[in-house]
């Protein structure tokens, strides 16, 4: 048992903040066992104690949607969006192999960790190589392996190969889960996005995709099949289905935002790569008050860069405001809400995303008491316009200490980036020298 001191932002129920707080984790069963003030560290009798009272703890963030090997692609493309960017991708991805995906994936991990995200939801090829960085980190994941089949280029996995995967994985223990994992309607044939929701139903396995996150697609879809990439999720049953649903930018109308809230679809926004796109500021506000579930996310780091969260919270709440014409259309704590406790949500994991009795024990320790953050008056505050990545200190996942005090046990940061440097240097080789 250790315990972790600090101001506790909990993100329970009643949303308590305890000013010089305890949190007591038990390292075996990885799990939360008390929370109070400092008299549990001498009750409990703990000898390590991470953190001090000038520190910030809250639950670790969650990542619901990025594509983590796409590391080694940073700066391969840039100032395209839309199928412009995707043709670009693929013809990269025309290129990978799964040893390419281990080491992108490891690369991720790794920049996650340390900006204090404990837990992502992955979307990308050979996913059995990203399992294997998940479980040599101690992240906790929930994995997909994408299934394109219109396009040429990418690597080929089918609906059989993805729903496998998925079946192998799917809550296969406390830090490792799955989704079916169908890209997009316009890159998947309307018989396997059929196929995709009648084995998801059949599973229980939700279906992770992008939905209406470009103005491409909505063009596609609708001189393909005469509707809007809504309406047809709808007429195909993936909103009734179980899902996660990336961007949702595109909402044509009241009708559609209305359907969206009836069926509390499960929405994983990432507002800076769509903002940088030139795109649309997705209506999140009417889809949270219809009902629809919000969570946060980056989505690839070719696309975002760096994946640190603190940096999307502060676009998520810039962004809704701006769209709205209001200071307060989302506060501070509606955001690392979405990027906490509803994100675990939207993942599917019960008793996560919180800090309380009982909670998985995923808890990252910020230093705060530093000259671009005082004074700390309102927390919730301080965590969205004072703090980033770069100020996690200490990060705990599935009760273990994976980082403490910057440094991650047994990860030889030096080797990983040579290896990657290596795997960028083959893929330039291929794609860009004739
Ligand atoms: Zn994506």
């Amino acid at each position: 048992m250790f315990g972790v001191r600090g101001i506790i932002v909990t993100m329970d129920e009643f949303l308590r903040v305890l000013w010089d707080g305890v949190v007591i984790v038990d390292s075996d069963s990885g799990v939360i066992v008390d929370v109070g003030d400092e008299s549990l560290i001498r009750d409990y009798g703990v000898e390590v104690v991470y953190g001090d009272s000038k520190s910030i703890v809250m639950p670790g963030l969650i990542n619901t949607h990025t594509h983590s090997p796409m590391s080694i692609f940073r700066g391969f493309v840039s100032g395209i969006s839309g199928f412009d960017w995707l043709k670009r991708v693929w013809s990269l991805e025309a290129h990978l192999k799964p040893r390419h995906v281990y080491v992108g994936a490891l690369l991720s991990i790794i920049s996650m960790i340390k900006s204090g995200t404990t837990t992502f939801a992955d979307h990308y090829f050979y996913a059995e190589e990203i399992a294997r960085a998940v479980m040599e980190t101690g992240v906790r994941a929930v994995l997909a392996k994408t299934v394109i089949d219109l396009y040429e280029g990418p690597p080929k996995h089918s609906l059989k190969d993805s729903l496998s995967f998925a079946e192998k994985f799917f809550n296969s223990n406390g830090s490792l889960s799955t989704m079916i994992g169908i890209h997009s309607l316009y890159s998947c044939s309307i018989e396997t996005l059929r196929e995709a929701v009648s084995v998801s139903m059949d599973a229980g396995i939700p279906i992770h995709m992008h939905l209406s996150e470009s103005r491409d697609e909505v063009k596609f879809v609708k001189e393909s099949y005469g509707v809007t990439p809504i309406r047809l999720a709808d007429d195909l049953g993936i909103l009734k289905a179980k899902h996660l649903l990336a961007h949702v930018s595109y909402v044509m109308d009241e009708y559609e935002l209305n359907l969206l809230g009836k069926f509390k679809v499960k929405i994983a926004y990432a507002p800076f790569t769509k903002m940088r796109g030139g795109q649309v500021i997705a209506p999140i506000l009417d889809l949270m008050i219809r009902g629809a579930s919000v969570s946060l996310a980056t989505d690839g780091p070719l696309s975002c860069g760096d994946l640190d969260m603190f940096r999307e919270m502060k676009f998520m709440l810039a962004a809704q405001n701006l769209k709205y014409g209001s200071a307060s259309a989302l506060k501070p704590i509606d955001v690392i809400k979405a990027s906490t406790v509803n994100a675990a949500m939207n993942l599917g994991f019960q008793n996560l995303g919180f800090i309380g009795r009982g909670a998985k024990a995923d808890i990252v320790v910020l230093k705060a008491w530093k000259v671009k953050v005082i004074p700390i008056k309102d927390v919730y505050y301080t965590i969205l316009y004072c703090l980033n990545g770069g100020d996690v200190d200490t990060v705990i996942i599935n009760g273990k200490p994976i980082m403490v005090n910057g440094v991650i046990g047994g990860v030889d940061e030096e080797n990983i980036i040579n290896e990657a440097m290596n795997v960028v240097g083959e893929l330039e080789d291929l794609t860009i020298k004739p």
